[in-house]
């Protein structure tokens, strides 16, 4: 039998053959050599304990090199457990967890987007589940960045940016969450959201839009909120871009020195830095109060903006492997098409003395080709292409000429 102090627990699970013999042999009434539930939880609680010391030494750099670079998963190590203590002061944003030089970063990011590409696809394909992105972070902090870099490394059929702004009169006219659930992610979708919900519990209590009973309500409506997009199948990761004032400031002078930025530049950027304590405290109590077990938060170090993207595409391709998404079964027999349509055009060309082309019954990129519509079908079709230009400051991409019943192209907004 296989004892507690003995194995490590990483090994019991590669231990393909032995580790279900051993299972089996206990017919899963001893689980590890574990015979009490009191012994385990006291076990646990030890555990989530070092694992809390462990964030903490890494967070503040003590831990570095490469152990900690291949070692430990982002999405525990940047995660804020629920119920724990945060210090954002103590958490240094220039950390890079082992990382010395940007160049061998950018090699692992370049792989880490090849992966979450295929995730992406999968998840696109599954159509089930879908993933929710929030970013928060104060003015610099990288928000487009980031978004430039997620975004950029998937398909943009199947993942939208929504940014949020101040209300407009409509969205003032409802509840804080009315504009939010418009934009939460479809099944298949990965939206990630520029600015979210949580202004209301930012911006909105440091600069007093409401009184303080109205917004300490609206941590535990956002839990609920959360919670039923969860249970929906919606995967929700929040992400704190975390940077210093003297970063903020460096980079705010970069948007002085060149004039294609000088559009993003506003008087309110600096007189918010004014605020900087009373965000970081609001920060401080909303990522507290709503980091849970299905909708975590995350403080990602980001003075080094390669970093930052490094631990973000990181969490995201982390989270996805975990959701175990399946390629839908084929809606056809596979074999039956490939006889009846390739190796039919096989032999005929074989019979021209021709090499056939992979795909030769199809379009070049694979799609059936488009047969002509009736008229009306052509109606619908512009109706569609009206609709899909884009307001101001939006980018449409249209993939395609859209058919008849195509599904609307999607947008890219304000990502710029
Ligand atoms: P950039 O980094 O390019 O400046 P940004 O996200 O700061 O991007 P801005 O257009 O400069 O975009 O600012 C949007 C503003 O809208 C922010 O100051 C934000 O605090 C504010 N805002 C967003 N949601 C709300 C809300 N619910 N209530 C009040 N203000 C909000
Ligand atoms: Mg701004």
């Amino acid at each position: 039998m296989i004892s507690k102090p003995t194995m490590k627990y990483q090994k019991l699970r590669l231990i393909k053959s032995g580790g279900e013999a051993c299972r089996k042999e206990n017919g899963f009434g001893i689980i590890a050599g574990h015979k009490k539930k009191k012994g385990t939880v006291k076990e646990v609680a030890r555990l989530d304990q070092k694992l809390r010391d462990l964030q903490h030494r890494l967070r503040a750099g003590e831990e570095t090199g490469a152990r900690v670079r291949r070692k430990y998963k982002y999405s525990k190590l940047f995660r804020v457990e629920p119920g724990s203590k945060l210090n954002l002061r103590k958490i240094n944003p220039e950390f890079t967890a082992g990382h010395k030089k940007k160049k061998a970063a950018l090699k692992e990011l370049e792989q880490l987007d090849q992966r979450l590409r295929a995730l992406q696809f999968r998840l696109y394909a599954e159509g089930q589940q879908s993933l929710l992105i929030c970013l928060q972070a104060l003015d610099a902090a990288g928000k487009d960045g980031t978004i430039i870099h997620v975004s950029g490394a998937m398909n943009p059929q199947g993942t939208r940016v929504h940014s949020f702004k101040v209300p407009t009169r409509e969205e003032t006219a409802h509840d804080f969450l009315w504009r939010i659930g418009q934009r939460v992610p479809a099944r298949g979708e990965v939206v990630i959201f520029n600015r979210s919900h949580y202004e209301d519990v930012l911006v909105v209590r440091v600069r007093g839009i409401v009184p303080k009973k109205v917004w300490k309500q609206r941590y535990q409506m956002i839990n609920e909120f959360e919670k039923k997009l969860v249970a929906n199948g919606t995967h929700v990761l929040k992400f704190f871009l975390h940077i210093s004032p003297e970063e903020q400031l460096r980079r705010f002078k970069k948007r002085l020195d060149d004039p294609a930025r000088h559009w993003k530049i506003s008087e309110s950027d600096y007189t918010e830095r004014e605020f900087w304590d009373d965000y970081i405290e609001a920060y401080k109590e909303a990522v507290i109060r709503t980091s849970t077990k299905h909708a975590p938060w995350h403080v990602i170090p980001s003075n080094n903006k390669w970093f930052r993207n490094l631990a973000v595409t990181r969490i995201v391709v982390e989270t996805l492997e975990a959701m175990n998404m399946k390629f839908p079964k084929p809606t056809v027999n596979i074999k039956n098409i490939r006889r009846k349509y390739h190796q039919v055009v096989a032999v005929d060309e074989k019979k021209k003395g021709r090499q056939p082309v992979a795909g030769e019954t199809e379009n070049g990129d694979g799609r059936q080709p488009v047969k002509a519509g009736k008229p009306q079908d052509a109606m619908v079709g512009a109706m569609a292409l009206t609709e899909a230009i884009p307001a101001n400051g939006e980018e449409t991409i249209l993939s395609q000429p859209l058919p008849p019943t195509a599904s609307m192209p999607q947008r890219i907004a304000n990502t710029a």
